[in-house]
């Protein structure tokens, strides 16, 4: 019988791709002007960036999508002061990101009919804490969700079984009661699948999200009864 659903956050209760395409826009252009650069230069100095923390970091750790780390490893390239643009550029991104946020039609629909069966609700991302709160508040999904293990938390990013062991403690059930829902086969479903819990995978052009999800449970019960 399945008691819990956990889903991952990025591109599976809304469309992240769509919201950093914008935000990254908006940044460049404000990088752009604050440097005297051009965009296509602001965009090298991004792209350095990110590669110049996760050599650092190393990948797989939650730090390594911090974009803070970004804004001032951008500074540094420029051999400008971080602590007078970082936090702007930082600011800048994420404003715009939330701004253009909103759950997908099903989420809402299907968070309310779990609640309705009293099944517990779970967010496994891969992310500092910070910012995954923030999308959740701006999702109104804050009154829905059970429980979270962010990346930052558990130490490791999905797959790996740390994270999603440490949901299955805050939420004390076995895998074999928990459904995984989220966009990466890797991560999400064999991340899942490989603790014992069940997996299903979001795809864009899946009609009746809520339908698959309602189903399965239902299937799941009639099968232990
Ligand atoms: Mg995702």
């Amino acid at each position: 019988m399945i008691r819990a659903v956990v889903f991952d956050l990025d591109n599976t209760l809304y469309d992240y791709d769509h919201c950093n395409k914008i935000a990254e826009e908006i940044l460049l252009s404000v990088i752009s002007k604050e440097f005297d650069i051009s965009v296509s230069e602001a965009g090298h100095l991004l792209k350095n960036a990110k590669s110049n923390v996760k050599r650092i970091l190393g990948d797989g750790v939650a730090a390594s999508h911090n974009r803070l780390l970004y804004m001032q490893n951008i500074c540094e390239q420029c051999m400008q002061n971080p602590f007078r643009y970082a936090m702007k550029f930082y600011d800048t991104y994420w404003d715009c990101f939330l701004e253009h946020m909103t759950a997908f039609d099903h989420v809402i629909p299907v968070m309310d009919q779990l609640k309705k069966r009293g099944i517990v609700i779970g967010i496994i991302t891969d992310l500092t804490a910070h910012i995954q709160y923030r999308k959740i508040a701006k999702l109104g999904l804050q009154d829905y969700i059970d429980h979270i293990v962010t990346s930052e938390e558990a130490g490791i990013e999905k797959p790996g079984r740390r994270i999603f062991e440490l949901m299955l403690q805050k939420m004390e059930l076995q895998p074999e009661e928990v459904l995984m829902v989220g966009d990466n086969i890797k991560k999400d479903i064999i991340g899942a699948r490989d603790v014992g819990m069940h997996g299903i995978l979001f795809e864009r052009n899946e009609k009746d999200m809520r339908k698959l999800i309602l189903d399965f449970i239902e299937d799941k019960g009639e099968k232990d009864v």
